[in-house]
């Protein structure tokens, strides 16, 4: 590791934007029961702290079983609400109507009471790595799939109020997992015109900021990157700048010199990949200073704007298929 920057103090957006925009999501809410389940729990165990002004998140007290989760834009929880759409348009209008967008929350919850399982090895392309790992947590103890868990959740919202068909990977709804693996072939099953992957790292303290993680070009038994890299960088490059904007973080300052982007052979979930698809490290949970950002609500949900204008950005270039 090297410590050859010294970033500046995280430019904190004002204050009160996430509760207008919490305000403007409610009124809009004829999402109704979906918006109101998101305003209800918090996957952290800590109930969703008061402190925090959330605009919804969370898990969803009625998660559907099963995985991968799908859920359709403007529905409600397994509900009838099709007809529903925000604002009451119709919703082959909305911008992202059309486009299937694939989160993959980092991890599991319960990762760290299977670790037998975790730890089995899997083929990522290349070499094999083991099924999934723990994750990080902040020194206080929030995990890193806690974390990705409520961004996930978060993230969903403003795609589904925009008409993305949002896949999850995992919802905690299983006991441990999915590894790798079965990750990337979620995304290539359905088929993903854009897949993200959501952590945060565990790095030494000093080490701050946030970075996008591009596939390299791998080819391997099973592997085929090829088709991925330069769509999943222009992904990757459009996540980065609205991210920085959204959150007012700073790009990583010890990895990707400066440039908020890595390049790495070594994830089954970018190798396996058929679809463009990045991960983000949102910011170190170990160091106190990015441990104080993915611990507030506020900053959260500006994390999962950043990420849904950088995934829309990169939807709305590409050219329609024509279906
Ligand atoms: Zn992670």
């Amino acid at each position: 590791m090297s410590y050859d920057e010294t970033p500046p103090p995280a430019r904190r957006l004002p204050g009160r934007k996430p509760l207008t925009v919490a305000a403007a999501a409610l009124v809009i809410g004829s999402l109704g029961g979906w918006l109101l389940y998101q305003g209800t729990s918090g996957p952290d165990g800590s109930g969703s702290s008061g402190a925090d002004t959330s605009a919804g998140a969370s898990s969803r007290a009625a998660a559907p079983s099963g995985s991968p989760t799908d859920s359709k834009p403007g529905s409600g929880s397994g509900s009838d609400s099709d007809d529903n759409a925000p604002g009451g348009e119709d919703p082959a209008d909305l911008p992202l109507a059309g486009r299937v967008v694939v989160i993959d929350p980092g991890h599991n919850p319960r990762n760290s009471q299977h670790t037998t399982e975790i730890n089995a090895p899997v083929h990522i392309g290349t070499t094999s790595k083991e099924c999934d790992t723990t994750g990080t947590s902040t020194n206080s103890g929030y995990a890193e799939a806690a974390f990705t868990l409520d961004v996930s959740h978060r993230l969903r919202t403003l795609l589904e109020k925009q008409g993305a068909k949002v896949t999850f990977t995992h919802d905690d709804d299983r006991p441990f997992g999915p590894c790798v693996d079965e990750r990337a072939a979620i995304g290539n099953k359905a088929g993903a015109d854009a897949a993200l992957s959501i952590h945060a790292d565990g790095a030494a303290a000093g080490n701050r900021g946030f970075h996008v993680i591009l596939p390299a070009k791998v080819k391997g038994e099973g592997a085929d990157t090829s088709e991925i890299v330069g769509p999943s960088r222009d992904l990757g490059e459009r996540i980065v700048s609205d991210f920085a904007r959204a959150t007012g973080s700073e790009r990583s300052n010890y990895i990707g010199g400066g440039t908020g982007l890595d390049v790495r052979e070594d994830l089954g979930g970018l190798n396996l990949s058929t679809v463009p698809k990045v991960f983000i490290e949102c910011g170190n949970m170990r160091d106190a200073q990015d441990a104080a950002l993915v611990t507030s609500a506020d900053w959260r949900q500006k994390a999962a704007q950043g990420l849904a204008d950088g995934i829309g950005s990169y939807l709305k270039s590409l050219k329609r298929s024509g279906t």
